[in-house]
């Protein structure tokens, strides 16, 4: 393609650069050993998602296996109680497994297929990202090893069951605070161990080059149906498009269908108990530039300029970064920056509920709390907003922290 073409490309297909930049943010900061992997797996994806068979297959498994696509809804008693903007849902809680993960864990373990791989690595938290790729590691028949520290896995005993009886193989982790970061650590060290025939499968838009681009990818079709269903539903584009911020997933994919429309962009951040250090995850509010888990983003740090400790009342919201195509938009002004705080989110989770009958994920609760909020200031304005998740896994922590809302008429 001339160079005069490629600078009329949509602005999905500018960045990242080949050595994995959006702008100043993004790269691939790993060990050689690691690096050459990495460039294994950028070359071969590269040639994959041109390949007609791996777009076909993953059409199909996306149609017929995850249910999509997911629909756009209009959330009406919501929009009429909230008094003019009108608020719609991209309902990414109807895809199978009940959340967007399950979009990038398909693409990664097709990924996986198509290079010959024998085993997929992966840490995980809450469970989330574990139970998706267990469920593609079943469905591809692909053996499927998951560590998560032992804290989580006595907090999450659900999604540990889910993905037991899925087939997966969990490592505990038992060494420092037996969570999450710990669990990466364990889960790298594994895949280390025999890079040629497993696979490390990132959870979200964060990592290493080519991960970024690969989940954003694996995801943007989120955005391209909730583009095509918008305009099929209303004849016009939304004029805002709403999603919370952990990684980065859930919100890249739906932003990377709107990015060349005169439609604003909010990124929901979780502001967790407050704007102090370790209450947050805040990282594009309160964070500085800087290298970890493999790439240079914008981070929140401790003393010791490591990976800082973050909180949220969703744990699919604490990670202390966002992935570096999040901190490039936010650079250059094409998204906002926003939060919502534990009681908003919660706030949001009761309201959607009883309003419309869809119980949110914690993490989806925010991107509503910031909808809400934006409805009362823009009443002429159309909403979109990504509902990432579905609340089942939170109900039992919602009715044991915040009762006060059970029994009694909403207050508005
Ligand atoms: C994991 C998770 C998130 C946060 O991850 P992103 O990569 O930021 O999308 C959001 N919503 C749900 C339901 C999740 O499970």
């Amino acid at each position: 393609m001339n160079e005069k073409l490629k600078a009329q490309l949509p602005m999905r297909k500018r960045v990242p650069d080949e050595k994995g930049f959006f702008g100043k943010f993004g790269g691939s900061f790993v060990p050689p050993e690691l690096q050459r992997q990495m460039d294994e797996i950028s070359h071969a994806y590269q040639v994959i998602c041109r390949s007609h068979d791996f777009i076909s297959q993953l059409r199909d498994i996306r149609k017929h296996f995850q249910g999509r696509p997911t629909p756009v809804y209009y959330c009406k008693n919501l929009s009429t109680k909230i008094g003019g903007a009108r608020i719609y849902l991209k309902r990414e809680d109807l895809n199978h497994t009940g959340a967007h993960k399950l979009n990038h864990c398909m693409g990664e373990a097709l990924l996986a297929k198509h290079l010959g791989k024998k085993k997929l690595i992966a840490e995980t938290g809450a469970g989330q990202h574990g139970v998706a790729l267990a469920t593609a590691g079943a469905y591809f028949g692909i053996e499927t090893e998951i560590h998560m520290g032992e804290v989580d896995i006595q907090k999450e005993a659900p999604n540990v069951a889910r993905m037991r009886i899925l087939g997966a193989k969990i490592v505990p982790v038992t060494f420092g605070d037996k969570t999450l970061k710990e669990a990466v650590d364990s889960a790298f060290d594994s895949y280390l161990k025999d890079p040629v025939h497993s696979i490390y499968c990132i959870g979200s838009v964060v990592g290493p080059h080519p991960f970024p681009m690969m989940v954003r990818e694996f995801q943007h079709v989120v955005g391209v149906e909730a583009r095509e269903q918008f305009l099929e539903m209303t004849g016009e584009l939304p004029d805002n498009v709403v999603a919370c911020v952990g990684g980065g997933s859930n919100s890249a994919g739906i932003f990377s269908g709107f990015l060349d429309d005169p439609v604003e962009l909010w990124g929901v951040e979780p502001l967790g108990r407050g704007p102090k250090y370790g209450d947050n995850a805040a990282s594009l509010a309160y964070g500085t530039e800087g290298v970890m888990h493999g790439f240079n983003s914008i981070m929140i740090k401790d003393e010791k300029g490591e990976p800082g400790r973050v909180y949220s009342v969703a744990s699919g919201l604490d990670y202390p970064s966002s992935g570096p195509e999040h901190a490039y938009w936010n650079s250059i002004g094409r998204t906002n920056a926003v939060g919502a705080d534990d009681k908003d989110a919660i706030d949001a989770f009761y309201r959607l509920s009883r309003m419309e009958g869809i119980i949110p994920a914690l993490e989806s609760a925010h991107a509503v709390a910031f909808a809400l909020k934006l409805a009362k200031e823009r009443p002429m304005e159309d909403i979109l907003v990504n509902l990432s998740g579905r609340g089942d896994k939170d109900m039992d922590f919602v009715i044991a922290n915040y009762p006060e809302y059970l029994d009694k008429p909403l207050e508005w």
